[in-house]
């Protein structure tokens, strides 16, 4: 099984996603993640993407799709996993299907409206030593400034200034409907309202995974899904 996290940024696909992996046992697998790590560590990859992200817009194809083509390749992907932020376009979804078809399927959109979102990217705080992710609205650290976990120092992501999340708003409206339409066609799209709290909205999400692993029959762990 493969559940497709879709949703503007800010709407909640990375902390939704790690609930998932937690309750579910599939990795998460971010690719913003991914390409964020090659840039601090100035990776050859990183070079190549950092211009793009900076600005807000999408990396190429190729190299967002040679990078989950080889992470999903890996022993821990075998029962299923999370995407975040991967397919952001049709082609890239097509890709995914090719690179490992057959797989059963779920793209699970996270509703929430503009304004909302706008106003949760401008609070995100991340640790850019462990990678905790904080808000200085909806879940601010314990001290200001100061990561809970590990003790390091919180900065805004570059990405979250708002020049750039205009930008990243701007590309996810454009991508986003043709992706919805994809998924539709398959028969393996859910709108899930996200505007809550995340407990409920993760109640949400998770009577939709449970309903879609009962119809399979297949049982959980029992070789790939
Ligand atoms: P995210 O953390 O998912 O918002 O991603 C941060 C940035 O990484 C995006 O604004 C893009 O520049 C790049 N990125 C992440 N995933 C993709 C993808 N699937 N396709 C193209 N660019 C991506």
């Amino acid at each position: 099984m493969r559940i497709i996290l879709l949703g503007p940024p800010g709407s909640g696909k990375g902390t939704q996603g790690d609930l998932i992996s937690r309750k579910y046992g599939f990795p998460r697998i971010s690719t913003g993640d991914i390409l964020r790590r090659a840039v601090r560590e100035r990776m050859a990859l990183g070079l190549r993407a950092e211009a793009m992200m900076n600005k807000g817009e999408l990396v190429s194809d190729d190299i967002v799709q040679d990078l989950v083509r080889q992470r999903i390749a890996a022993e821990d992907c075998r029962r299923g996993y999370v995407l975040d932020g991967f397919p952001r376009n049709v082609p890239q979804a097509e890709a995914l299907e090719t690179m490992d078809p057959g797989r059963r399927e779920l793209a699970l959109e996270l509703m929430v409206d503009l304004e909302l979102l706008l106003q949760r990217l401008g609070a995100r705080l991340v640790c850019p030593a462990c990678h905790a992710l904080y808000s200085r609205e909806i879940q601010p650290p314990r001290t200001a400034g100061v990561c809970d976990a590990c003790g390091g120092a919180l900065l805004s992501r570059e990405d979250d200034r708002p020049e750039v999340i205009a930008e990243r708003v701007r590309v996810y409206l454009r991508e986003s409907e043709p992706l919805r339409a994809y998924y539709q066609s398959r028969k393996a799209y859910a709108a899930i309202t996200a505007a809550g709290p995340v407990p409920e909205v993760f109640d949400l999400i998770a009577a939709r995974v449970d309903r879609e692993l009962g119809m399979s029959g297949t049982p959980q762990g029992r070789g790939r899904e």
